[in-house]
């Protein structure tokens, strides 16, 4: 069966004495092989706390709570030890990072940060290593690429410091790449080229993608489904051309109305209002203060996300009232 990721009522808090932050809060969503599902949402919204939860870089400590299920090829991540997570990471789940400087080290040859990986994870000899990192970054484009493996990340361009975080990704062949707004620090061109790569090389592998992006552009060019978080919670979720032609949940209609023309990729312009604080949460819809629908049961009662149509779903009364009205 080709289901990949299967995460159930995952939830992700932050607390202190005074309060508790749900940042993450009763997420559920799937991802097949070969998928690349968008993960969109405002700043804050919760998606790079996913993330971190998946990757299992928060977890249960003092200030932080975690607790659901995350199934990835029929193993739940959030019960694995932080020793077995340690394989797992950077070998069957890549990550991309938004900054690639978090990612790669200065004082080391982008060639050996990359074949630290098969190293490390597959207990490859360094020759062999050598050579699965020049392979990988020439798979990512980057040209000349035995010379370049041998310079340093200062010596790379944001664009190939991106490639090269990629093929690192790449190094420990996963089934399951995680990229959190992997274009954002990129300019528009090489941005274009970032998503190209990423839709080949999903093409290649059948990796399954994970793509966190504030920008509806990104999706609506490389993603075949999209679910929209806000305030920890997703609102809205369906197939891309399903969501863009008839969106259903009043924040995914905001989104889409302030979106900028799909190519000319310029920064969402953000809907009125902000996004509650997740401390201060009172019952009802997350998303009241802002929806230009509310009425009175919003205030009381939290709208399910529920089935409208086949593979899409949202929480909204309305979009409920809708169906129900048929
Ligand atoms: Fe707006 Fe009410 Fe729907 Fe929430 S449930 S999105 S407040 S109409
Ligand atoms: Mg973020």
């Amino acid at each position: 069966d080709d289901l990949l990721l299967d995460v159930r009522h995952l939830k992700a808090y932050f607390r202190s004495k005074q309060r508790t932050v749900k940042a993450v809060d009763d997420l559920s969503f799937t991802l097949k092989k070969g998928e690349i599902l968008g993960l969109v949402g405002e700043s804050g919204c919760g998606k790079s706390t996913t993330t971190k939860a998946l990757l299992r870089l928060i977890g249960n400590q003092r200030k932080e709570y975690l607790e659901g299920e995350a199934f990835f090829e029929g193993e739940d991540l959030i019960k694995k030890s932080d020793k077995q997570m340690q394989k797992i990471r950077g070998n069957k789940i890549g990550f991309i990072a938004q900054n690639p400087m978090s990612s790669l080290n200065p004082v080391f040859t982008i060639g050996n940060q990359i074949a630290e990986v098969p190293q490390m994870h597959q207990r490859a000899a360094k020759n062999k290593a050598w050579s699965i990192a020049l392979k990988m970054l020439q798979k990512v484009g980057i040209s000349d690429h035995e010379t370049r493996a041998k310079q340093y990340a200062h010596q790379f361009s944001g664009g190939m410091k991106q490639r090269a975080v990629i093929a690192m990704a790449l190094a420990g062949n996963p089934s399951l790449l995680i990229a959190d707004e992997p274009t954002t620090a990129l300019d528009v061109t090489i941005q274009a080229q970032i998503l190209d790569l990423m839709v080949k090389l999903r093409d290649e592998t059948q990796a399954g993608v994970l793509l966190i992006t504030h920008d509806l552009g990104v999706v609506a060019e490389v993603c075949d489904r999209v679910a929209v978080m806000y305030a920890g919670k997703i609102v809205e979720q369906a197939p891309v051309d399903e969501l863009f032609h008839h969106p259903q949940h009043p924040y995914t209609k905001g989104l889409l109305a302030s979106m900028p023309k799909i190519g000319s990729r310029k920064k969402l312009i953000p809907i009125s209002g902000h996004p509650p604080n997740l401390y201060e949460m009172q019952g009802g819809c997350l998303f009241q203060e802002r929806c230009p629908f509310a009425f009175d049961r919003c205030k009381n009662v939290e709208p399910p996300l529920h089935k409208i149509a086949e593979n899409h779903q949202s929480a909204c009364h309305l979009s409920s009232e809708r169906m129900n009205s048929f």
